[in-house]
C-alpha cells in the first residue's frame, strides 16, 4: 500500500464522522453505520483512529455517542465522564489542564 492510499483512507474517514455527526438528527441508521464503517475502514488499513471517533463511539456497545441526545457528559475530578444509554457503560476520559 502506498502513502496516497492512505491518505485517501483517512479522509474518507473524516468525511464519514462529518456525515454521521451532521445526519444524526435526521437518521440514526445513516449517522450509526457510516460512524460503523470509518471504524472499520481504521481498522482494515491500519490507520490511526482519530481522537473525535474514538469519542463518539461507545466501547462496549459501539453505538454513536452524541452528547446531549444518547450520552450524559459529567466532569468529576480528573475525568470526564461519558455514560451511554444504550448499554449504561461509564467511560472515563482523562482531563488534560
Ligand atoms: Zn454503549
Amino acid at each position: 500500500m502506498n502513502r496516497l492510499s492512505k491518505k485517501c483512507y483517512e479522509d474518507e474517514v473524516q468525511r464519514l464522522i462529518k456525515i454521521a455527526i451532521q445526519q444524526y438528527d435526521q437518521c440514526i441508521t445513516l449517522s450509526q453505520n457510516s460512524i460503523e464503517l470509518a471504524w472499520k475502514i481504521c481498522l482494515k488499513h491500519d490507520l490511526k483512529v482519530p481522537k473525535l471517533l474514538r469519542l463518539l463511539l461507545c466501547e462496549k456497545c459501539k453505538n454513536i455517542r452524541i452528547p446531549g441526545k444518547n450520552v450524559r457528559v459529567r466532569l468529576t475530578s480528573g475525568f470526564v465522564v461519558w455514560k451511554c444509554f444504550v448499554c449504561g457503560y461509564e467511560s472515563l476520559i482523562k482531563r488534560y489542564k
